[in-house]
């Protein structure tokens, strides 16, 4: 059927797609790319000689017009980008609302990502989480943003590029409960993969203790709040309110 596949691409290991996903790029009409040169290594990299374009987030809708156009010629068209799944914090969903406005369907070929494959090997999996993706660039609307998170009962997953882990790590731990837990993820599936997991204090020191860790990209998942602790403090402020006024 003619259709937009959402397909999944390797964040760092070109070994990491599935065999789905390599079926459907051989068969497809056209790959909306988000960058065309970076989908060529990986295209070329498995003989995959299809027809690109680009698809990212200052042409959606341009892309997005393009794509239907193709759509309506009874193409079908891929939609990849630079490492993991479409849409998840990258361009693709104004394509996929598009599409589907315009009565085509977009199937999913899943594969890789990278808050999922963190929170895999993070042992907080067992929690419930919130995908936080990037936090605001701009420190009070960050800190705000982290505010706003702190009361969640689930764990928190951030994406962070590597110029800016050094002060969202400051934020997390001067704005979160010290009793959470930090898990750090940096270069999934690529050669120096790290993931540690410490008490949520001790990660700016993690950081600085090694120019090298401060490389690459991240995801950082903040194990949930300690329960009732908001409770616990409100019950003792009044506790200790009535003791003062009793007899
Ligand atoms: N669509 C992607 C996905 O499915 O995960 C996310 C794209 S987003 C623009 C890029 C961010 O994802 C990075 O800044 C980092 O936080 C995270 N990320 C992507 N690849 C990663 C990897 N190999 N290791 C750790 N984090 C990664």
């Amino acid at each position: 059927t003619v259709a937009l596949y959402v397909v999944a691409t390797p964040m760092g290991n070109l070994g990491d797609i599935t065999l789905r996903a390599l079926e459907v790029l051989r068969d497809i009409d056209a790959i909306g790319c988000e960058d065309t040169r970076h989908a060529c290594r990986l295209l070329d990299h498995y003989d995959i000689k299809a027809t690109t374009f680009a698809l990212h987030e200052h042409n959606e809708r341009e892309a997005g017009a393009k794509l239907i156009g193709l759509l309506r010629e009874g193409k079908s068209v891929a939609l990849i980008t630079d490492a993991g799944t479409p849409g998840i914090s990258d361009p693709g969903a104004h394509a996929v609302a598009m599409a589907q406005a315009a009565g085509f369907q977009a199937i999913p070929v899943p594969g890789p990502n990278a808050a999922i494959a963190a929170l895999s090997a993070s042992g907080l999996s067992d929690e419930r989480f919130l995908f936080a993706g990037f936090l605001p660039t701009k420190p009070m609307a960050r800190r705000a943003e982290i505010e706003r998170l702190k009361p969640v009962a689930a764990a928190l997953v951030f994406y962070e590029a590597p110029h800016r882990i050094e002060e969202t790590l400051d934020d997390l731990v001067a704005l979160l409960e010290p009793q959470r837990q930090i898990v750090i993820a940096r270069e999934l599936t690529k050669m120096f993969e790290q993931i540690v997991r410490l008490p949520l204090t001790a990660a700016p020191g993690w950081l600085q203790a090694d120019e090298n860790r401060k490389r690459g990209e991240f995801v950082l998942i903040v194990s949930a709040p300690p329960p009732h602790e908001g409770l616990d403090v409100e019950a003792e402020r009044v506790l200790q309110i009535l003791a003062a006024e009793l007899p």
